[in-house]
């Protein structure tokens, strides 16, 4: 049937995307929209859920490309959304960034394209005393060697992600959404009828029937269906440490430092006085085969422990920047599954085949901070009412991925060592940290 306002919607994924979609198509008046997710929610695998996320949405594709008008488009509607919508307002610290990098092919990579320059409004890094005094004395101790980079004051920061996401989901709920969790909202497949899809099969009870199917699983979204290999199921790995309350206090409103090599942290979070650090890397598949045996498959697994290689790397960049952090216990640390495209443009596109199916996937690795405006564009693409660049640039496209090169880069970086897309299989040693006083989160 043609889609109306009490047409019913499944959307597949409580999520970052599958969140703000649900709070997009409410707001937009559809009555009978269900999300279902596997975990309870905000869903302890979902990317999103964590204590803060980078925004830094400039983009240096080159001006007057379809591209940039694209990204510039959907960074504007994603921080309007933070500073005026009552669900994200205050929740986005527009405190700035230091971006930089430490080898040559690394800073090659970050001075190109129109990016990072004097005429866009940052400021270059050169010697330690520049990077130390982008915050304030106390907080950047390390020597930087051979640190190079960029800083800027505005239009730039961090938000408070787990709190948006919690947001999202209870405004969603408030105006009528309905949410289902566990095994009864744990997807396995969907449901083919008359070339077309018209539900999903659960792992509990009777499958779920709908006009209307949008599939935002993230990581785990090509496990559900066919995605052609146009995700690459990749993990990162995050670790947190416990500041004092002073510590904190003068940690207050720092800008976000991220070595596109190195790794990147913000300011500790206020609830829990807790840092959280990524030490950067192209990625970690979890490579096997898959159970019809043809393919190589990377499947997300949750874990609340990172490989040993992961700390080390961690505590190398603390080294680089905060050496009197460098040793001090982690009190939590996960893997961190997001799925990138090959270009790592998104995926938000009808399906060619199946003309009830939407997909809403590829976030890419930054895929968080539009969490605002997302589920609109989403919410456009069901409608098909998308701007006709957005389209073309998110389309299905598996053109792209025929015989995808699963070791590809994608134009990240790591140091020397781990500057390629790594595999859990071979990773021998994991953290051990001990979570008897407090759950993971
Ligand atoms: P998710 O938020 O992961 O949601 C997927 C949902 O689907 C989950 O709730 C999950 O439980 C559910 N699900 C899975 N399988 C099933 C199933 N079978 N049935 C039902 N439900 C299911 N972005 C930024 O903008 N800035 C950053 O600084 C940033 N940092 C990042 C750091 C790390 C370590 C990682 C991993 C990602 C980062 N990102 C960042 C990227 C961003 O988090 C993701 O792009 C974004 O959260 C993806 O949203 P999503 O909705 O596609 O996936």
């Amino acid at each position: 049937p043609p889609l109306a306002l009490n047409s019913s919607i499944l959307i597949v994924g409580a999520g970052t995307w599958g969140s703000s979609t649900a709070l997009h198509l409410a707001r937009r008046g559809y009555r009978d929209i269900v999300v279902l997710d596997s975990y309870p929610i905000p869903s302890p695998i979902s990317a999103g859920n964590d204590i803060n996320k980078i925004l830094e949405l400039s983009s240096s594709a080159p001006r007057g490309s379809a591209e940039r008008y694209v990204s510039d488009k959907l960074a504007e509607d994603a921080i309007r959304g933070w500073k005026q919508d009552p669900v994200y307002k205050g929740l986005y610290h527009e405190t700035g960034a230091v971006t930089a990098a430490t080898s040559e092919r690394g800073r090659e990579a970050l001075n190109e394209g129109d990016g990072y320059s004097e005429a866009n409004g940052w400021t270059p890094l050169k010697t330690k005393e520049d990077f130390r005094k982008t915050m304030p004395a106390g907080v950047l101790t390390g020597n930087f060697p051979g640190w190079q980079g960029w800083y800027k004051k505005d239009g730039c920061g961090w938000v408070q992600a787990r709190r948006a996401l919690q947001n999202t989901i209870l405004e969603a709920k408030r105006l009528g959404v309905t949410f289902i969790t566990g095994e009864r909202g744990q997807v396995i497949s969907l449901v083919y009828e008359d070339a077309d899809v018209k539900g999903v099969v659960v792992t509990e009870g009777p499958a779920f029937r709908a006009d209307r199917v949008i599939l935002c699983a993230g990581a785990n979204a090509a496990r559900i269906f066919d995605l052609k290999d146009q995700l690459r199921p990749s993990a990162w790995t995050l670790a947190h440490i416990k500041m004092t309350p002073e510590e904190t206090k003068l940690y207050r409103n720092l800008p976000v430092l991220f070595n596109i090599e190195r790794g990147f942290f913000m300011e500790p979070d206020e609830d829990n006085h807790e840092l959280k650090i990524c030490d950067e890397h192209p990625g970690y598949c979890n490579w096997e085969t898959s159970p019809d045996g043809t393919q190589r498959v990377s499947t997300p697994f949750a874990y609340h422990q990172i490989p040993i290689e992961a700390e080390e790397r961690t505590r190398s960049f603390l080294r680089d920047t905060m050496p009197h952090l460098a040793d001090r216990p982690f009190s939590f640390a996960r893997i961190c599954w997001c799925a990138d495209t090959p270009n790592r443009s998104f995926l938000i596109s009808r399906h060619p085949d199946y003309p009830s199916l939407v997909l809403g996937v590829g976030g890419s690795g930054h895929g968080f901070s539009y969490i605002p405006a997302i589920g609109s564009v989403i919410a456009d693409c069901l409608e098909d009412v998308m701007d006709p660049k957005q389209k073309q640039l998110f389309r299905w496209r598996p053109e792209t991925a025929v015989d995808r090169d699963w070791s590809d880069l994608q134009d990240r970086f790591g140091p020397e060592g781990s500057n390629h897309v790594m595999d859990f299989q071979r990773v021998k040693a994991w953290t051990n940290i001990d979570y008897s006083r407090r759950e993971p989160r």
